[in-house]
């Protein structure tokens, strides 16, 4: 096993990660900028790195810092969490260039699917079914894009190749659009990834997002672990995640969850990983792999009784995977509500300090959360404060113990989108499952 772990992270995910190391008995280093002294992980580590000021980009983002305290500590692998470096392919390849371990895939996969063209690409050779598409950048040539969009047919969405966090696309209605479209897409890619690669797909009229776990390991095994659906979104966001997808067939998961894992092993995939695809009339449509643990992970946990970041682990220490395909089997049902603080109505983030904080609890509760009564909340970083997840024997149950947790928790001080949640639960669409990735924008008027 791994003896000491940085943990390249905060909040909730550093607290998860190290508790994880605590089960296996691995030490764990917590680097944090200097807004973060509080932070609740940061108190429970073994030992404590300040890397930096406040901003991302001086701390977070620092990999000549991360990597000093790596050395400074002598840890012997890190993990990159979600966002931040997780999925940056220059920073994997630093970690391990200094003789570290980096927990997740080689650099190389990571570059592969960080550029979605590539991706896609790589993704149709393995038989992966994708988005019809410009199978391709899209170059300069006017002619040949009007041409392109017509054939795949309108609506189309032109994304940038380096996109991410539902940034950087734009949905094109009709041929007078495309063009000044492309540009601007362009112009965004370029400022805001670095990188002026954008492509076309059909845009699909009302599909859901449903997304493939899977884990592979170094010696060439790599299994699946069922579904999520992360349909209910804002702004491209998801806010809620459940598994498994309401309507999913167990030939249907067994399908595509099949390929996905085959995928993996024709790409030399390493670690936990996420297939998501956008699902319309029974059709699974590739968007993009994500290539580390995701905020959603809990769900998957709880109806397959796997810990995915003790595997992320395992794998890292270059131990085979624990488990075959067969012997993973999913249990009831599991439903996660993100919670922001931020502005239930107007969706402003809310920093700030929490007065009183008071947990729900009870069978089935999970609390995935760094915040305690007494915590500020910095303004420098994303506005998520933890995850509520509820598990049931099957959906209703899910829901109803939801609702009940939903309706225990307190948050005083700052606001919070408890009451949006709240909102969601009560909705009987969502009651009834299966909704589109746009029915959260169409409840709230937004669209
Ligand atoms: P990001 O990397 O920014 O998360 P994705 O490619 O995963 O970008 O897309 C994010 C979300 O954008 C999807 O969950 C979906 O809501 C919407 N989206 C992306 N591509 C399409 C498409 N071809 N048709 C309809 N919606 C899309």
């Amino acid at each position: 096993m791994l003896e000491k772990v940085l943990i390249a992270n905060r909040g909730e995910i550093a607290l998860r990660i190290l508790r994880a190391c605590r089960e296996l008995g691995v030490r764990t280093v917590a680097v944090h900028s200097s807004a973060d002294r509080d932070l609740k992980h940061v108190r429970l580590a073994d030992e404590t790195v300040c890397i930096g000021p406040p901003s991302s980009a001086d701390s977070y983002l620092n990999i000549p810092a991360i990597i000093s305290a790596a050395e400074v500590t002598a840890a012997d692998a890190i993990h990159p969490g979600y966002g931040f470096l997780s999925e940056n392919a220059d920073f994997a390849e630093r970690v391990e260039r200094s003789g570290f371990i980096f927990i997740g895939p080689r650099a190389e996969t990571i570059r592969l699917m960080g550029d979605k063209v590539s991706a896609i690409r790589a993704m149709k050779e393995a038989g992966i079914p994708c988005v019809p598409g410009s199978d391709g950048p899209l170059d300069d040539d006017e002619r040949r894009n009007l041409r392109l969009a017509s054939e795949i047919g309108y609506p189309v969405i032109i994304k940038a190749a380096g996109g991410g966090g539902g940034r950087g696309m734009r949905v094109v209605h009709q041929e007078a659009d495309l063009l000044g479209a492309i540009s601007v897409t362009r112009n965004e890619a370029r400022s805001a990834f670095g990188n002026a690669t954008v492509y076309m797909e059909k845009f699909l009229g009302n599909p859901r997002h449903v997304e493939i776990q899977v884990l592979a390991d170094s010696q060439g095994n790599a299994i699946h672990l069922g579904e999520r659906d992360c349909s209910m979104q804002r702004r491209h966001q998801k806010v809620v995640e459940e598994s498994p997808a309401p309507g999913i067939t167990e030939s249907q998961r067994r399908e595509i969850g099949e390929r996905c894992a085959e995928a993996c092993q024709q790409i030399g995939y390493r670690g936990a990983g996420t297939f998501e695809f956008l699902y319309e009339d029974g059709n699974f449509y590739f968007i993009e792999m994500n290539t580390r643990i995701q905020v959603e992970h809990p769900v998957t946990e709880m109806v397959t009784g796997v810990d995915l970041v003790k595997e992320q682990l395992n794998i890292a220490a270059g131990e085979p995977l624990r488990y075959t395909q067969d012997s993973i089997r999913l249990r009831g049902h599991a439903i996660e509500c993100r919670i922001n603080a931020e502005d239930p109505d107007k969706f402003i983030p809310s920093p700030g300090r929490i007065t009183q904080y008071h947990a729900p609890g009870g069978p089935g509760i999970r609390v995935d959360s760094h915040i305690y009564s007494g915590y500020t909340v910095p303004p420098y970083y994303d506005s998520m404060i933890g995850k509520l997840i509820a598990f049931g024997d099957d959906r209703a149950s899910a829901l109803a113990r939801m609702r009940t947790a939903l309706s225990e928790i307190v948050v005083e001080g700052i606001k919070t989108n408890v009451p949006l949640h709240r909102r969601i639960l009560e909705d009987e669409q969502f009651q009834a499952g299966g909704t589109n990735i746009h029915y959260l924008e169409k409840k709230l008027g937004l669209k």
